[in-house]
C-alpha cells in the first residue's frame, strides 16, 4: 500500500484548470522532489495533499484511505514553507509547541518533543531566541521543527530553501537528506531549480502545466528522458 495515492486529481480555479489530471503514489519512507517551471501547479498539488484546498476531482488517499473529507489537520501531513511563516513575536520554543499546544497535547509531551525536534536540527541552544534573533538558515530550522514535533504521515516542503543564499541552500540540501534519513520519513519536496531535484530526490516528479511528464530516479531522467522538455529541463545531452 502506498502512503501517498492521487488518482486523476484535477484542480480548476474559476474556468482555468490548473492541474488536468495527476495520478501518482508514493511509498513509505521516499523522499520524492516535484519540479518544474514556476506557474506549473507545484504549490496548488501540495495545497490539495495537505488538504488546505480541494481538488475539483479525483481521488487522493493516504495509506490507503480516502482523505477528500478529511480536514488539514487531520490528514498528518505538515507543511513548511518557502517564507517559514515564524511568529515574530513568540520565542523558537512557543512557534515550536504552538500547533501541539492547540491540539492539546499534554504539557510535558510537547517539551519532549521540542526538546527532541530542537536537538536534531541543532536548535538547542536557541529556544529563547526570537525569530528576528536568527539566521536564515536557523529561521528555516525552526519552521522544519515545527513540522517534526507533529510527527506527520507526510512532510510536504513549498520550495522551503529559496529564501537563503546560494551557500546555505547547499549545506541545507544536505541537512534536509540527512534529516530524512534520521526521521525515516516520507517527504514531498517542490522546487523550481533543477540542480536541487537531481541532488536530493529519490524519485523525481517532472511537472509540466499541471500534468506530469515524467517520474524516475535521477540518473533515469538523466539517462532516458521521456522528451525534449524533460531533457531540456533536467540538462541531459541530448
Ligand atoms: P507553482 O507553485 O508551480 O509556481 P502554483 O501552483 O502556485 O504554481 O500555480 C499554478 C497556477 O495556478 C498559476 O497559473 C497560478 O496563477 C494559478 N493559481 C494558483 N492559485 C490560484 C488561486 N487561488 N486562484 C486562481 N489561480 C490560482
Ligand atoms: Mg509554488
Amino acid at each position: 500500500m502506498s502512503t501517498l495515492e492521487l488518482r486523476s486529481v484535477r484542480k480548476s480555479f474559476d474556468q482555468t484548470t490548473v492541474i488536468p489530471g495527476v495520478d501518482l503514489q508514493v511509498d513509505h519512507g521516499e523522499f520524492v522532489v516535484f519540479v518544474g517551471p514556476s506557474g506549473c501547479g507545484k504549490s496548488t498539488l501540495l495545497r490539495l495533499i495537505a488538504g488546505l484546498d480541494a481538488p475539483s476531482g479525483g481521488e487522493i488517499l493516504i495509506d490507503g484511505e480516502s482523505v477528500i473529507d478529511v480536514g488539514a489537520a487531520d490528514r498528518g501531513c505538515a507543511m513548511v514553507f518557502q517564507s517559514y511563516a515564524l511568529y515574530p513575536h513568540m520565542t523558537v520554543y512557543a512557534n515550536m509547541a504552538f500547533g501541539l499546544e492547540n491540539a492539546r497535547v499534554p504539557r510535558a509531551d510537547i517539551r519532549e518533543k521540542v526538546r527532541q525536534a530542537a536537538a536534531l536540527l541543532r536548535l538547542d541552544q536557541l529556544l529563547e531566541r526570537k525569530p528576528t534573533q536568527l539566521s536564515g538558515g536557523q529561521r528555516q530550522r525552526v519552521a522544519i521543527g515545527r513540522a517534526i514535533v507533529r510527527n506527520p504521515k507526510i512532510f510536504l516542503f513549498d520550495e522551503p530553501l529559496s529564501n537563503l543564499d546560494a551557500e546555505l541552500r547547499v549545506s541545507m540540501r544536505a541537512e534536509l537528506r540527512d534529516l530524512h534519513q534520521r526521521l525515516r520519513a516520507t517527504m514531498i519536496y517542490v522546487t523550481h531549480d533543477q540542480v536541487e531535484a537531481m541532488s536530493m530526490a529519490d524519485k523525481i516528479v517532472v511537472l509540466r502545466a499541471g500534468r506530469i511528464e515524467q517520474v524516475g530516479t535521477p540518473q533515469q531522467l538523466y539517462e532516458r528522458p521521456c522528451n525534449t522538455f524533460v531533457a531540456g529541463f533536467i540538462g541531459s545531452p541530448r
